[in-house]
């Protein structure tokens, strides 16, 4: 399929290219970091030979999430959109770009996230997970009430938040201690990106802010399989659900969240996804460069579903999101 729109495609700036280190094995990291490094060269080729028209792009992880001191974080955030700036100015009909923020200043995401939409014309923004903070050795989830202001600007602007995974902090790993297998993607990003998910859905913030959009990646997150179960525990027990927020968690997951299809290239789970969240609300994208552009292209151009479905994913949903 032609004249697809991509949107969790990563790009790294010295600074925090090596956060990416560790999630191969050494002897493929001259390869990612390489793919990491480049935006005009053999993405461009990449996209050309697999259909891609225009990739969002985004920093890598964890990078301004997992810098405690809060002016090394905004300074970090600041290069690497300014970089991104420049590199999509460049070719300006290929590259969109998602601003990085130092999260753990709201107020100072706030203002970075303006000055991307209004100054260097950023779609949206994209977020590592929780923030690491000098205040504090607890990690920042976005439910915390210090966040609403920053969510207020969010909802404002008017433009999409995609929450992208981290691993969780060492301190808070205990489960997964004796099986490193588990960590990144495997398992513990997508476990950590879920809570967060629901954290924000039960904590009230979309009956605050209703007109939020949050893209979650990798289909999801496995929300979309679990969803009823969270909404139905112990039905037959009949007590109020036990958060400050207003509704079910599937009304928010249905009205406030989008989700990808980076680096989870299953038909099987992209119809249960279909069937969940609908096809409305599923984007295509490949998780470039730590999965690869032609394994999600390969399989999406041909997964058996609708070709009415498959030009929603593949472009026209990300086409009304983000304006394009
Ligand atoms: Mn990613």
């Amino acid at each position: 399929m032609n004249g697809k729109i991509a949107l969790e495609e990563h790009f790294a700036i010295p600074e925090t290219v090596m956060d990416s280190a560790g999630f191969v094995p050494d002897n493929y990291w001259i390869e990612l970091k390489a793919r990491l490094l480049d935006i005009q060269d053999t993405r461009l080729k990449l996209m050309d030979e697999h259909g891609i028209d225009q990739m969002i792009l985004s920093l890598n992880a964890p990078a301004v999430q997992a810098i405690p001191n809060h002016a090394k974080a905004i300074e970090i955030a600041k290069k690497a959109n300014d970089y991104l700036a420049e590199e999509c100015a460049k070719n300006p009909e290929r590259f969109k770009a998602f601003a990085a923020l130092p999260m753990q200043d709201p107020e100072a995401a706030a203002q970075e996230l303006e000055r991307c939409v209004k100054e260097l014309g950023f779609v949206g923004a994209l977020v590592n997970g929780f923030s690491q903070s000098e205040t504090t050795e607890e990690p920042l989830y976005y439910d915390l009430p210090q966040y609403r202001s920053f969510w207020a600007k969010v909802e404002e602007l008017d433009v999409p938040f995609y929450l992208h995974p981290r691993n969780p902090l060492p301190q808070d790993s205990c489960i997964y201690q004796g099986h490193p297998w588990l960590m990144g993607p495997t398992w513990a990003f997508a476990q950590e990106t879920a809570v967060h998910a629901l954290r924000l859905m039960g904590s009230g913030l979309f009956d605050e802010h209703p007109k939020l959009k949050i893209i979650l990646g990798h289909m999801g997150e496995g929300l979309p399989y679990m969803m009823w179960r969270i909404d139905n525990r112990n039905a037959w027990v009949e007590v109020e659900p036990n958060y400050p927020a207003k509704k079910k968690i599937c009304e928010y997951f249905n009205e406030n969240f989008y989700i990808t299809t980076s680096g989870n290239f299953r038909t099987q789970t992209l119809i249960d996804a279909m069937l969940e969240i609908g096809s409305d609300k599923i984007l295509f994208s490949t998780d470039w460069p730590f999965e690869n552009i032609d394994h999600a292209s390969n399989w999406f151009d041909q997964a058996s579903i609708s070709e009415a479905d498959r030009q929603k994913i593949g472009h026209l949903n990300a086409r009304k999101l983000f304006n394009l």
